[in-house]
């Protein structure tokens, strides 16, 4: 008997702001892979960003929201933004897992500067082992040192990482936020909606 196995992309990242790199990168994992759906997962609180300035969760998953309102295979999850203490992506997968099912198989979507950093998440083992890593780089990526690390990862744990190139990507939340600070137009970059919300909460300014 035939069995359909449920294909569940998870899309995580730091999303301050979402703009169209992400939403091409989803849609293009969603169609490559055949995925039900693509989950967008802002970030909670990372370690790696411990240090870092970042919006507000509320502002992050708003904005994802309205991103992702006019495509009916997108989703958005707040379950990184209302854990306590620090996020790891293995108790996410985790929590997947539980509201998904055994039977399902996760490919977790995100840039390729985090996976080539993804030795030193936690319990990246089980990570490897719960879900199928898709990794989206932009234009510009060194690809001589990103597939020498990739090669690593896969010999080290017998896991497969795909790549999808995105020039969309070319586009990225450090320039968006940068352009606002200065005064340059945000225009194009990401939908309307999302634009609208970061004049309306003055976000990026300082
Ligand atoms: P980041 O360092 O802010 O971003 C790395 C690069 O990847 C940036 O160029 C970013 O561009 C791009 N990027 C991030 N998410 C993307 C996506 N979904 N699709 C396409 N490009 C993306 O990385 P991050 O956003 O904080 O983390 C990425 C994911 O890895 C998150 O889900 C995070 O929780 C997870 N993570 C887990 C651990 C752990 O478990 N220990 C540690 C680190 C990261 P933009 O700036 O334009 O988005």
């Amino acid at each position: 008997m035939e069995h359909n196995t449920r294909k569940i992309g998870i899309m995580g990242g730091t999303f301050d702001p979402i703009h169209y790199g992400h939403l091409v990168t989803a849609e293009a994992a969603r169609d490559k892979f055949g995925l039900e759906t693509v989950v967008f997962v802002p970030s909670g609180n990372p370690p790696h960003k411990r240090h870092k300035k970042v919006s507000a969760g509320e502002d992050r998953f708003l904005m994802s929201v309205l991103a992702t309102a006019s495509n009916c295979y997108f989703e958005v999850s707040d379950i990184e933004l209302i854990r306590e203490g620090l996020t790891y992506t293995v108790d996410t997968l985790r929590v997947f897992r539980d509201i998904y099912g055994e039977d399902a198989d996760f490919y977790f979507i995100t840039g390729a500067d985090a996976v080539m950093e993804i030795l030193t998440w936690k319990n990246v083992e089980m990570i490897l082992k719960m879900c199928k890593i898709v990794s989206a780089h932009r234009p510009g990526l060194d690809m001589a040192t990103f597939r020498k690390r990739v090669k690593e990862i896969e010999k080290l744990y017998r896991n497969k990482i795909y790549l999808i190139e995105i020039p969309a990507l070319a586009i990225s939340s450090t320039d968006i936020r940068e352009r606002v600070k200065n005064g340059i137009t945000i225009k194009y970059l990401l939908p309307e909606a999302v634009e609208n919300y970061i004049l309306k909460k003055k976000l990026y300014r300082y």
